[in-house]
């Protein structure tokens, strides 16, 4: 009896695999169309300095719209353009948007996602000085965000990339810190300009005091290599002012705002910015 459960639960799982199997290969094709036929728009949600509270750079998020109108969010397409290659050429198309339309945005900074799979590719580095080339967008101006796990695959022919980059001024931040392995130890080993510590991090630290020294710590480490750091994903006022006496330089985030059309950025651009709610409110009484 125990033999044929053990094959009914092989049939099962081939067939459950089967079935996953070809519905990636069906997105795969769809982020193909989708690509070629214009479907991906880019977001951008500011990053606001954590005193003056002005916009100071904003972060370009994918966005797909779909012809069927299901939302598939980028924590889901992305994997998959990953595995099939398909995100090199979805990337290369992210940063010229990208840096076309931050052209308009005189005097912030432009912030971009690559993922692992991209920052492998020995031709990147070239691409994106192709690109910086064509848009006209000031190096100065771009940072590049990477997880770790660009570095740990391939430590060496990464930093190589990143070096290159470097040299045209364009500036790398690690992203989703304290999710994964990132460790303190990984702030030592490789350089970064800027330290982006994860949604996941900001919640903990302000409901436990071992996440909040974790917090405090690579706050410190950072600071002592000359690193900017972001709080990700401040969705409250008790969590802006945490990560702000925590000595935060910028905060990005619901409780200001959003990520959002291109068009709506520019109205956000001068003097301080409100939070959302005090802009909703502010809306409702004029409306
Ligand atoms: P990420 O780079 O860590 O981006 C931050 C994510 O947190 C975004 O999700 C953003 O909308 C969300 N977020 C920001 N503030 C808050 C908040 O206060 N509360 C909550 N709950 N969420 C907040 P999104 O846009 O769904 O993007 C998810 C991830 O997909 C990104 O995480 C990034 O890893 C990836 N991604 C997005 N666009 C690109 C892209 O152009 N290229 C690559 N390689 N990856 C991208
Ligand atoms: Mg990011
Ligand atoms: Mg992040
Ligand atoms: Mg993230």
């Amino acid at each position: 009896a125990s033999k044929r459960g053990g094959k009914m639960r092989c049939t099962w799982f081939n067939e459950a695999f089967d079935r996953s199997r070809d519905a990636l290969r069906e997105l795969d094709e769809d982020l193909r169309r989708a690509l070629a036929q214009g479907e991906f728009v880019l977001h951008y949600q500011p990053l606001v300095d954590a005193r003056t509270r002005e916009v100071v750079a904003v972060e370009s998020l994918m966005r797909w719209n779909r012809p069927d109108g299901k939302a598939i969010g980028p924590n889901i397409f992305i994997p998959i353009a990953e595995e099939s290659g398909l995100i090199n050429a979805i990337g290369l198309w992210v940063l010229r948007q990208a840096c076309t339309d931050a052209l308009q945005w005189s005097g912030i900074k432009l912030s971009v996602n690559i993922s692992a799979a991209q920052l492998r590719n020995p031709e990147f580095p070239i691409q994106l000085g192709d690109i910086l080339e064509e848009t006209g967008f000031p190096s100065d101006r771009l940072e590049l965000e990477i997880t770790e796990t660009s570095l740990v695959l391939d430590p060496v022919i990464a930093e190589r990339s990143l070096d290159v980059i470097r040299g045209f001024g364009v500036n790398i931040s690690l992203d989703d810190f304290g999710t994964g392995y990132a460790s303190i130890g990984f702030l030592r080993q490789f350089r970064f300009e800027k330290l982006k510590l994860d949604r996941s991090l900001v919640v903990q630290a302000s409901e436990d005091d071992g996440s909040r020294a974790m917090m405090l710590s690579s706050i410190t480490v950072a600071r002592a290599m000359k690193m900017d750091v972001t709080a990700e994903g401040v969705e409250t006022q008790e969590q802006a002012d945490m990560v702000r006496a925590a000595g935060c330089d910028q905060i990005q985030g619901w409780l200001y705002f959003k990520a959002m059309p291109p068009e709506d950025i520019a109205q956000y651009l001068s003097g301080p910015a409100e939070t959302a709610a005090a802009r909703e409110t502010a809306r409702k009484k004029s409306a």
